[in-house]
């Protein structure tokens, strides 16, 4: 039986992994994310150990996801200085020709969501984590879409709730984009703390659910998706769930006539299934795909 190999790419930690083409997991392997010159080599030294038939990665970034483009697989503008520009792809392939492929972590989170998690049987599905930073992953018509780079749906741009005291949010780059008014950070910044530390009912949940359900709701306006999965550390606040929907059908306002919305919002903004592990899965299904084309 052939093997794939599976790096899911995240800005703190990576996780590797080793899987027989019908999924059964081999090995995996959690290393902190610093240098290039610190962490690469003992991923590469992982997947030579297994002699990989084919690789697949989901990767924190920008991307450049053109195969038809010089620096694909590259990772590109980061703001983690020593990756940007880094040909990921190429070196974690080591010289080898094997077939492979790379998503974004979020793009890589609902191919796994999709095929076998909590949008299982939709062809339209977005995936967005909220922890750090935010990022979605839009799957359409039985894709992930890359488009002109690929969405960076944590930077659309958002209307600041009037009771909001930083209504700017923390963005380096835009006033009132989503991850500046919503990542963990932002609401930390908002209340003077660590948002993981605050209580259930602060008021704080209530901003943040506004904001989510924006999200929601330009989602649904733009892409039309059958399911919105949220995940990432923010969402761990399980109660949040519940004012994210409630205020999206009161934001969306009965304009949008589908049952799976007005009627049954409880299955159509969901939990990831796959948790924490969706963009690991993902990445050896992104490898699987490549596998079985070459
Ligand atoms: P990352 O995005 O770095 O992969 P996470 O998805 O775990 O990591 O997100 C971390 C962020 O989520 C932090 O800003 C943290 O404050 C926030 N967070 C974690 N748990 C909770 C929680 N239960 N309630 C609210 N915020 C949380
Ligand atoms: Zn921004």
């Amino acid at each position: 039986m052939k093997k794939i190999g599976a790096l899911e790419a995240g800005g703190t930690k990576m996780v590797l992994a080793v899987y027989e083409e019908d999924g059964t997991e081999l090995e995996r392997l959690t290393l902190p994310t610093e240098t290039p010159e610190i962490t690469m080599p003992p991923m590469i030294a992982f997947f030579r150990r297994h002699g990989i038939d084919a690789l697949g990665v989901g990767s924190f970034g920008p991307l450049d996801l053109n195969p038809a483009s010089p620096t694909y697989g590259f990772i590109t503008s980061t703001p983690k200085l020593a990756w940007k520009n880094y040909p990921l792809l190429k070196n974690l392939l080591d010289g080898r020709s094997i077939p492979a492929g790379i998503d974004t972590d979020v793009n890589a989170a609902i191919i796994a969501e999709a095929e076998l998690g909590a949008a299982r049987g939709c062809q339209n599905a977005v995936y967005v984590t909220i922890g750090t930073g935010i990022g979605g992953g839009v799957y359409a018509n039985g894709q992930t879409v890359h488009g002109l780079l690929h969405p960076e749906v944590g930077h659309t741009l958002l209307r600041p709730h009037p009771l909001d005291p930083n209504p700017r949010g923390v963005c380096p780059y835009h006033e009132s984009c989503l991850e500046g008014l919503a990542a963990g950070p932002a609401i930390g910044a908002r209340v003077g703390g660590d948002a993981k530390n605050l209580p259930d009912d602060h008021p704080t949940f209530e901003i943040e659910a506004f904001y989510l359900a924006q999200m929601c709701v330009n989602l649904i306006t733009t892409l039309s998706p059958e399911r919105i999965i949220l995940g990432g550390g923010v969402m761990q606040r399980s109660r949040l769930f519940a004012q994210v929907r409630e205020q999206t059908v009161r934001l969306l306002n009965g304009y949008i006539q589908a049952p799976a919305i007005t009627e049954h919002i409880d299955e159509y903004i969901v939990a990831p299934q796959l948790f924490p592990v969706s963009g690991l899965v993902g990445s050896y299904l992104i490898g699987k795909k490549a596998l079985e084309k070459a």
